[in-house]
């Protein structure tokens, strides 16, 4: 196993330690997967293990084409989806879908993610819709899917979940944090009695938030998530 494959399987680890810490594992439901970097593979968890006892020697190694690695079970809804994603998607290195209660009650909302939050600007434009048609297994549906995720990083599954999309296991996992914060603060709201961010300060806040992430080192947040894995759950790495 080469050093770039050792690096992720700790990473993707540590992210799988974070969805249990943070409550978003779905018992085993969710799913979280990391290509290895100059490779046709990418790495998942074995279905059934809890998310807390998942470790970088025990995440389960596949062929973007679909071929197990080895005699493992993995979730059948993951186990097509990811291939499908990183076949289409070259910029993509890391996919992770939660189920989330405040997720799911946002995905069936008819509006969908309202502008109400400083976080959700930074999600609008940058999120797609796909209509639920049931559990996730048909190849067909799959090809839909990458459809209305296109080039974005987020996508909410109507009546299911959420997904995000990254070019690195802390990209995605920080937009799964955006997503999902957002979705909270949604579920607190009265669509009645609050106030709609316009379109005009969406655009303007996204120049922003490029202005100041030049200053700000955006690894930042995901370092300070790996050292409380670290700090948490020690035996991630073994
Ligand atoms: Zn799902």
């Amino acid at each position: 196993m080469n050093n770039e494959e050792q690096h992720t399987r700790r990473q993707l680890a540590a992210a799988y330690r974070l969805l249990y810490h943070f409550g978003w594992d779905d018992l085993i439901y969710s799913h979280m997967s990391a290509k290895i970097p100059n490779t046709e593979y990418y790495l998942t968890n074995r279905f059934g293990l809890s998310f807390n006892e998942i470790t970088a020697s025990n995440l389960i190694k596949i062929n973007i084409n679909g071929e197990i690695i080895g005699e493992d079970t993995i979730n059948p809804a993951s186990f097509i989806l990811h291939g499908s994603i990183y076949r289409s998607r070259s910029d993509v290195d890391s996919i992770i879908h939660t189920h989330t209660k405040e997720g799911i009650a946002v995905s069936a909302d008819k509006d969908g993610l309202w502008p109400i939050s400083q976080r959700a600007t930074g999600i609008i434009k940058n999120l797609g819709y796909h209509e639920y048609r049931g559990i996730e297994i048909k190849e067909n549906e799959h090809q839909l899917l990458i459809k209305n995720l296109e080039q974005k990083n987020y996508l909410i599954l109507r009546n299911h979940g959420l997904l995000t999309v990254g070019n690195s296991i802390g990209q995605a996992f920080l937009y799964m944090r955006n997503l999902q914060l957002a979705c909270e603060i949604q579920v607190l709201c009265d669509r009645n009695r609050t106030i709609l961010i316009t379109d005009e300060i969406i655009e303007e806040n996204l120049q922003r938030s490029k202005e100041f992430h030049t200053s700000l080192n955006l690894q930042t947040p995901w370092l300070v998530l790996l050292k409380m894995v670290e700090r948490l759950y020690p035996n991630y790495k073994k």
